[in-house]
């Protein structure tokens, strides 16, 4: 009795294996396990892009976009927020590390405000200028340190050392780099697991009250990020919103993927390690709970479809071969997929995907290039 009370605790304090690196192995289900997630998975997709869809590309591009709306419970975020004008502060700026900081914080429905930083150039002149968005994602501090704000030389170091500070890179390259904390992601915004009820994990407590309300995790993301793009567009003083890129890595790569499926302002796109299927062939299921789009695979499709959704606009995809997070076999899998869809529209030099040597993480070397190239940068 006593052993398996200790055998319990143990369960209770270490058993949230949600988001937990996994061994590699994608396919260790039982057979009966995958006869079930086979049949499960090998549903059609009601809105998968085909060149046979009725009314063409932009006929399936728009019903994809409003089943994608729908399924993410933006649709009922707006209404929830209805009569609610999104209101935005500013704190004063400061010079720092050669470019100036500013803290912004946005109300993006009533009672929930999203801390963000405004990095610009320091000699940015009356020149208008790119802006580019920065999604971090599971880490909770991840908003300071995309955008250079470190807690010590640790910290900085660290992330400097993995390239991990694309909001630092934006700036640097002569662009404004906005980069808000990720609700549910970082500390500043996320709602309590009380009693651990939620495996310990503030990302799944917003998930589940989410589902209850028939929202979801990602689409408060979504709209947050929306809330945002509005004001850029319409307030930012300096930002040219015919040139917004937007990048990140892992769940903000996720995020990325989605706003740019959905929102045309986004001009250039980057999901880091990010963008794949949603399952392994034999149905493990890759990105964190958090990401769960109920439905999605049946009612509309997976994700390489999704993300064409970017189409025609410029999207650059990178996945670390070290990174053991996804798999190797469903990646390659869905960048053809990609490839293909781009090129039916004969844009196959709009989309690149390149694996990269290390893991979970930045690789600017191969999406700079391709986001100066977007955004009009030298
Ligand atoms: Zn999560």
């Amino acid at each position: 009795m006593r052993i398996l009370l200790v055998a319990a605790m143990v369960l209770t304090s270490f058993g949230f294996a949600i988001g937990e690196q996994p061994t590699g192995r994608f396919d260790g289900y039982s057979d009966q396990e995958r006869a079930y997630l086979k049949r499960l998975n090998g549903q059609p997709a009601a809105l998968a892009y085909t060149p046979e869809y009725p009314g063409g590309f932009e006929a399936w591009q728009a019903a994809a976009r409003a089943k994608l709306k729908d399924l993410i419970g933006f649709n009922r975020i707006a209404a929830h927020a209805a009569g609610h004008l999104p209101t935005v502060q500013l704190e004063r700026e400061t010079l720092v590390d050669g470019h100036w900081r500013q803290l912004g914080r946005i109300e993006t429905e009533p009672g929930i405000t999203i801390p963000f930083w405004i990095l610009r150039p320091m000699a940015a002149g009356n020149q208008k200028l790119p802006v580019v968005m920065c999604a971090h994602g599971h880490d909770a501090d991840g908003w300071n340190t995309y955008a250079g704000v470190y807690k010590d030389k640790e910290h900085q170091t660290a992330t400097e050392k993995k390239q991990g500070n694309p909001g630092v890179q934006a700036v640097r390259q002569g662009c404004i780099a906005i980069v808000p904390a990720t609700r549910g992601l970082a500390k500043s915004n996320s709602i309590s697991d009380l009693n651990g009820r939620h495996g310990n994990r503030a990302c799944r407590a917003q998930l589940m009250h989410c589902l209850l309300a028939g929202r979801t995790a990602i689409g408060e993301r979504v709209w947050d990020t929306t809330c945002l793009l509005d004001w850029i567009a319409s307030d930012l003083v300096g930002a040219d919103a015919k040139r917004i890129g937007m990048l990140g890595n892992s769940g903000g790569g996720v995020l990325t993927v989605y706003v740019a499926a959905l929102d045309k302002r986004i001009a250039v796109a980057h999901p880091s390690c990010s963008l794949t299927s949603y399952t392994s062939e034999s149905g493990y299921i890759f990105h964190c709970d958090c990401c769960m789009i109920p439905g999605v695979q049946a009612e509309l499709a997976d994700m390489p479809d999704i993300a064409a959704l970017t189409i025609p606009r410029q999207l650059v995809v990178v996945h670390g071969q070290r990174d053991s997070l996804h798999s190797a076999t469903a990646v390659n899998e869905s960048m053809k997929r990609l490839a293909f869809i781009y090129s039916q529209r004969n844009l196959d030099d709009r989309f690149l995907f390149r694996w990269q040597p290390e893991g979970h993480r930045f690789y600017p070397s191969v999406y700079w290039p391709v986001m100066k190239r977007a955004l009009l940068l030298n």
